[in-house]
């Protein structure tokens, strides 16, 4: 790789533990930080395991909130804030996906206290300082140091049990964070070298992990691979795919990692002119039209590739053209509504990407 520009690239600092069984560190790791009474956060779905963590950590009467949901409602947030105030807590422990620690991210801008996050999916969200929260139904987004975990502990075998359609969903939502780092306005060396190589290993641990759901290996692949495109997300600013998939989840309340998955080949293909080191470097790892190259991998993975597979109605094509020409993001292909439109449009139907000309 070459340097070829002056840049500024900010690392968020967290400590991270990785591998299998590291969970094992968490007691340690509260001590590290003089955390005594944390609150535990989880889903409702993994409620059982919260509290199972909960109880042998810090005893059968630790704080347990299991009420997480996707897209961080304040409502949510603040049924939490009413435990942490009447528990006096001094710290979080965040067991799961992106809603999950969302959800702890939430309760440490409110109130600055320290978090472990234990990631059970492979969204990225620990690595970054943004938070999403909803109101009333509307999406606002921010970024704050306040909501950086200051430890990350990744363990490989929290991952084992994330059921297969969700792994390769989730997967190619950590992918779409460093393809769109490839080409972000405020790329750098960094966060190239991180993109590629996340890119690399989960392209290369997803098939493995359908044909072998529990290999500890291709798990411990993926994890890495979703660590490194989660940094990406958290250094640089991202582009069309992250404003479609906004759009989309927004605006049609589609499921998030799934649209991820459906959006991408498309978002890239439609950069792709603007993007000629992007593709270069993604040529290297998908051999001919890598637009192409991530649907195939999409179905050899079983994930879907239509978002009218994933609930969107056709008349969500216009409102997420008008969604997404709303604020857009920075976007190296300037935004162009007919093109947009008929990439939504293609999405939606299935059909294969744009051709790269
Ligand atoms: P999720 O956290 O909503 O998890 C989906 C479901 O899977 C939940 O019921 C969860 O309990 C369950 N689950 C998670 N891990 C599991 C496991 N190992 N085994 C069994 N079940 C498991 O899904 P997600 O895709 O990780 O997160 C999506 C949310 O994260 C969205 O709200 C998105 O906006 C947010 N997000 C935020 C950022 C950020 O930087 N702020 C980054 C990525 C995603």
């Amino acid at each position: 790789m070459m340097v070829t520009h002056d840049f500024i690239y900010t690392a968020n600092s967290a400590r991270v533990l990785f591998g299998a069984g590291t969970l094992a560190h968490l007691s340690a790791e509260l001590e590290r930080l003089g955390v005594t009474r944390p609150i535990f956060v989880g889903t409702p779905r993994q409620e059982a395991m919260l509290r199972d963590l909960a109880a042998d950590v810090t005893g059968p009467a630790a704080p347990v909130f299991a009420g997480a949901v996707m897209h961080t409602p304040v409502a949510v947030t603040e049924t939490a804030m009413s435990l942490v105030e009447r528990s006096g807590i001094d710290g979080i422990v965040a067991l799961g996906g992106g809603s999950t620690i969302g959800l702890g991210k939430a309760i440490a801008l409110r109130t600055d206290l320290p978090q472990v996050v234990l990631p059970t999916t492979y969204a990225g969200s620990e690595m970054t300082p943004i938070l999403g929260e909803t109101h009333d139904g509307l999406k606002t987004t921010q970024s704050s140091p306040k909501v950086l975990p200051e430890v990350v502990i990744y363990d490989v075998d929290l991952t084992l049990g994330l059921p297969l359609a969700q792994s390769a969903t989730s997967g190619l939502n950590a992918m779409a964070h460093a393809v769109e780092a490839l080409y972000a306005r405020d790329h750098n060396p960094i966060t190239t070298m991180m993109a590629i190589e996340g890119i690399r290993a989960l392209a290369d641990a997803l098939p493995r992990i359908v044909t072998a759901p529990s290999d500890r290996a291709a798990r411990a692949d993926a994890l890495y691979g979703a660590w490194l495109c989660g940094s990406c997300l958290g250094a640089v600013g991202m582009a069309l795919h992250h404003k479609l998939c906004h759009a989309l989840g927004g605006s049609l309340n589609l499921p998030h990692a799934e649209t991820h998955a459906v959006v991408l080949p498309h978002a890239l293909a439609y950069n792709a002119p603007a993007a000629p080191e992007a593709m270069s470097s993604l040529g290297k790892l998908f051999p001919g039209d890598p637009a192409i190259a991530l649907v195939q991998l999409a179905k050899q993975l079983g994930a879907p590739t239509a978002l009218r597979d994933i609930g969107m109605p056709h008349e969500g094509i216009e409102i997420a053209t008008r969604a997404a020409l709303a604020n857009p993001y920075w976007n190296p292909r300037p935004l162009e509504e007919n093109s947009l439109r008929a990439l939504i449009t293609r999405a939606w139907a299935g059909d294969p990407p744009e051709r790269m000309t």
